[in-house]
């Protein structure tokens, strides 16, 4: 279809796109257009303005910052899938995303404001414990993963506001990314994040995420804390299984019936903890 008519404009820099959208509660930003274009082709969403901040580079970087990772809000799937530093999960979780258009042009910030509750790296960003940057006319702020989602297609952006980055403090030693979904380029019917900290064979220290399996990604943490101070044996990782099927509040919808969601959350955070640990 034929998207509703809007005024573009290019932003030249952050400030004049914060400016922008601030003075009219009707704009909204572009950045990679994988998740708008679709909505205003449907005619979902009918925006009096689109400001495209897509050009401003100086949001597109991937920095390791001591133990962790900086993040620009316009660095692209791609980007990440072929980023061979700290955090190597977000390259495998990167590669999992839709198909190839689609990682060259979406961006990470784009996906974490979009907040489909069956997207790929709020599960990811969560589980590594980021905080979200946030630029508006009120100035910068900073808000934890945790409390950045809200609900579905809901987050803590007010208006005027801009994601500009993402900070990761410390980037864990073993993590993995396991998702399942009907086909590669589709959307998680359960995605299960594994951040792990490893000691002589125990897990210390554990942060496991899920997508897909409710309103919202939500931390898996009756998981955590079945593998936390024990070793992975077989048992332990079926315990991890259960709690995590548990725990989630799927919705049924035309990928999958909440049951089946609840299955496969267990099976996911399963192989998320033996990926993460080579098991
Ligand atoms: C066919 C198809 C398959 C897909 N498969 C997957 C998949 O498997 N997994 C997955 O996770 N995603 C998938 N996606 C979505 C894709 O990852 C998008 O790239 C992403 O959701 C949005 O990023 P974007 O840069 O394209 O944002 P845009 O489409 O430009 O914007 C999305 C929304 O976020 C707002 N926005 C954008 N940037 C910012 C910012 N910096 N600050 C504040 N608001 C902002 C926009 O106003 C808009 O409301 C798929 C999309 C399509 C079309």
């Amino acid at each position: 279809m034929i998207p509703p008519q809007f005024e573009y404009h290019r932003a030249s820099s952050l400030e004049e796109a914060i400016e922008i959208l601030s003075e009219d509660p009707n704009a909204k930003p572009l950045a990679g257009g994988q998740s708008l274009i679709p909505l205003l082709k449907l005619r979902a969403i009918a925006p009096s303005k689109l400001v495209d901040i897509g050009r401003l580079k100086e949001l597109s970087y991937i920095r390791p910052e001591g133990e962790g990772l900086a993040i620009g809000a316009l660095t692209t799937h791609w980007d990440l899938e072929r980023w061979a530093g700290p955090c190597g999960v977000l390259s495998e979780a990167a590669r999992q995303i839709g198909d190839p258009q689609i990682r060259a042009m979406g961006t990470i910030g784009g996906s974490l404001a979009h907040a489909d509750p069956a997207a790929d790296w709020p599960a990811v960003v969560l589980a590594l414990g980021a905080t979200i940057e946030i630029k508006g006319p009120s100035g910068p702020r900073e808000v934890p993963a945790e409390d950045f989602f809200q609900g579905p297609y809901t987050t803590a952006l007010q208006q005027g506001e801009l994601v500009v980055g993402i900070r990761i403090s410390r980037c864990p030693p073993k993590a993995s990314y396991v998702k399942i979904a009907r086909s590669h380029n589709d959307f998680a019917i359960a995605g299960v994040a594994a951040a792990l900290w490893v000691k002589d064979g125990v897990v210390e220290e554990a942060r496991l995420a899920a997508t897909g399996v409710g309103l919202k990604p939500v931390r898996l943490k009756r998981a955590e804390e079945s593998i936390r101070g024990r070793r992975a044996t077989a048992d332990v990782l079926a315990e991890v299984a259960e709690a995590a099927s548990k725990e989630v509040e799927p919705i049924s919808d035309v990928r999958a019936s909440a049951e089946y969601r609840r299955a496969m959350a267990g099976i996911a955070a399963r192989r998320a903890v033996r990926r993460a640990l080579g098991l």
